[in-house]
């Protein structure tokens, strides 16, 4: 077992969920119980059990040798490293092992990077570190060199699907529609079935379509309802991004379409654009969610893209 371990992948692939497994499976002190027909039962070496003490605590949270650091408003601070760096200075509670998992460790302020990074020259001894994060390239390469690095990728859409299907009670045709979607990401595809996310896409869909033929007081109408709903404007770019990419792509590989339950208006929508239409509109949108996110003038950014997407026919 390395020292450190970074995990990187989008949101919603289970690096967190691995990190607690791996935890799992390390302090681990019991067996799974296998139920065979016939009413015998035998025993798997496979690791973590889910039921033993140390593995029922982990899941829990309430494992001594466990340290979990979440971003405290959005930063992991110096402070929080610190009180890491004591925690993991003592010798471990119960189990052979520690494990610290660092949540998002691309939010460690510099002073907290350069803490951890301390920590990491000279690794506390019985200890495994977890550092999860968006991409490698977030968090600083002396961090990165030190820790082994294990990529996730998105979930594929199959077994996303089987997976809603089988463990959140979807239905087929819900399932498939929300795995193309969710972009290979667990927690978005139920975080969508739980908001009103569809019925969102579905209204802006029609919005857009109604665009081009919408004089200018009525584009800046609709550009003043999107900026004004903070907490729905990065779903309002990633349905905006989404479609137009739909459109973009239908032609070429229509078994990548997102919109999947809208293939036909996908298809239909598709021939009124040119390709380079199309490609202006996708960079348009991928410019203003960058300025939107670099905390710009929301509206501005809003009225410019709608400007940009809406062509004077
Ligand atoms: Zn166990």
């Amino acid at each position: 077992m390395p020292h450190a371990l970074l995990f990187t992948g989008i949101d919603g692939v289970g690096k967190r969920t691995a990190a607690v497994r791996l935890a799992m499976a390390v302090n681990c002190v019991g067996y799974r119980v296998l139920k065979q027909p016939g009413g015998l039962s035998g025993k798997s070496n496979e690791r973590p059990c889910g039921q033993c003490g140390p593995c029922s605590r982990i899941e829990e949270g309430t494992h001594p040798d466990i340290a979990v650091v979440l971003p405290d408003g959005g930063v992991i601070k110096i402070a929080q490293i610190r009180h890491l760096c004591h925690i993991l200075s003592m010798k471990p509670f119960e189990g052979d092992m520690r494990i610290a998992i660092l949540v998002d460790a691309h939010l460690m302020n510099p002073s907290a990077g350069n803490a951890l990074l301390k920590m990491l020259e000279e690794p506390p001894e019985q200890t495994l570190l977890i550092l999860t994060a968006g991409q490698s390239s977030d968090l600083l390469p002396t961090i990165v060199s030190r820790c082994q690095h294990i990529r996730f990728n998105p979930i594929a859409r199959t077994s996303l699907s089987e997976a809603l299907i089988q463990y959140h009670g979807f239905g087929m045709d819900e399932a498939s529609t929300v795995a193309a979607l969710a972009g290979g990401s667990f927690s978005r595809a139920l975080a969508m079935k739980h908001s009103a996310w569809m019925s969102r896409r579905d209204w802006l869909i029609a919005e857009l379509g109604r665009l081009d033929s919408s004089p200018l007081h009525v584009v800046l109408a609709l550009s003043e309802k999107l900026s004004k709903n903070r907490e729905t404007l990065s779903d309002v770019f990633e349905i905006m991004f989404c479609w137009f990419r739909d459109l973009l792509i239908v032609t070429r590989d229509p078994a990548k379409v997102m919109n999947l339950d809208r293939l036909d208006l996908v298809r239909q929508v598709s021939g009124r654009y040119t390709t380079n239409e199309l490609i202006h509109s996708v960079n348009a949108i991928k410019t203003a969610r960058a300025h939107v996110e670099a905390k710009t003038n929301v509206r501005l950014s809003m009225d410019h893209l709608l400007l940009l997407i809406r062509r004077q026919l």
